[in-house]
């Protein structure tokens, strides 16, 4: 990456809907939507680093910082290189990354981070609910043991919301996660509209 990639980032617990919403907003024109789940989900789960992946979120821990950075920016600078994302005209919505201090500090100069889309969810309870669910349309490992739901909300409690902190206040927008996909959609439409120009 030579030019910092214009960014929102699509921040909160599992099961706070980042997905949900990155996928639906991502389809709108002059949007890139960028999973880091989804990046590791594409591996082949019999090559080396499909195996480390698996090793880790099985466990709902965060696979090692150098491994998931370096996989996600060679993910972006391939999908710039196929001209799937044009950062002159696109921003770059990144879901699940940065998930914790030191990712944050790898990606400065990467990404010029203009939002900060919080989800924000008072009722964990209710998130773990929602990925219970999950685990019988989408099959995932990680969401069908609720110890491993469980020990994420644990991993995000002390590791991801930390990286808040990270960026200014002014660019951080909170956003109650449970109202419905429509809901918290257009609100965070409001919120993003006048951030991205
Ligand atoms: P969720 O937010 O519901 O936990 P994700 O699809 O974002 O789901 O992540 C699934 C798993 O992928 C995580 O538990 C972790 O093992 C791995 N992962 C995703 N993003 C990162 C990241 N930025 N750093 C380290 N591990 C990650």
């Amino acid at each position: 990456m030579s030019t910092a990639f214009k960014t929102v980032l699509l921040f909160g617990p599992p099961g706070s809907g980042k997905g949900t919403q990155g996928v639906a907003i991502g389809t709108l024109p002059g949007f890139f939507h960028c999973s880091s789940g989804d990046v590791f989900r594409s591996l082949d789960p019999e090559s080396e680093l499909g195996k480390v992946f698996k090793q880790y979120s099985t466990r709902g821990e965060l696979v090692p910082d150098d491994v998931t950075i370096d996989i996600c920016t060679d993910f972006l600078n391939k999908q710039v290189d196929a001209g799937k994302f044009n950062p002159a005209n696109d921003v770059l919505l990144l879901d699940g990354l940065p998930r914790n201090v030191a990712q944050a500090q790898a990606l400065d100069g990467k990404i010029d981070v203009v939002k900060v889309v919080y989800l924000e969810a008072s009722d964990t309870e209710a998130l773990v609910q929602r990925l219970k669910k999950r685990a019988l349309d989408s099959g995932r490992a990680d969401d069908a043991d609720e110890n491993v739901i469980r020990n994420r909300m644990q991993v995000y409690t002390d590791e991801t919301a930390p990286v808040l902190a990270h960026y200014p206040d002014n660019v951080i927008a909170k956003i109650d996660a449970l109202p419905t996909p429509a809901e918290v959609m257009r609100t965070i439409l409001d919120a993003l509209i006048p951030a991205i120009g």
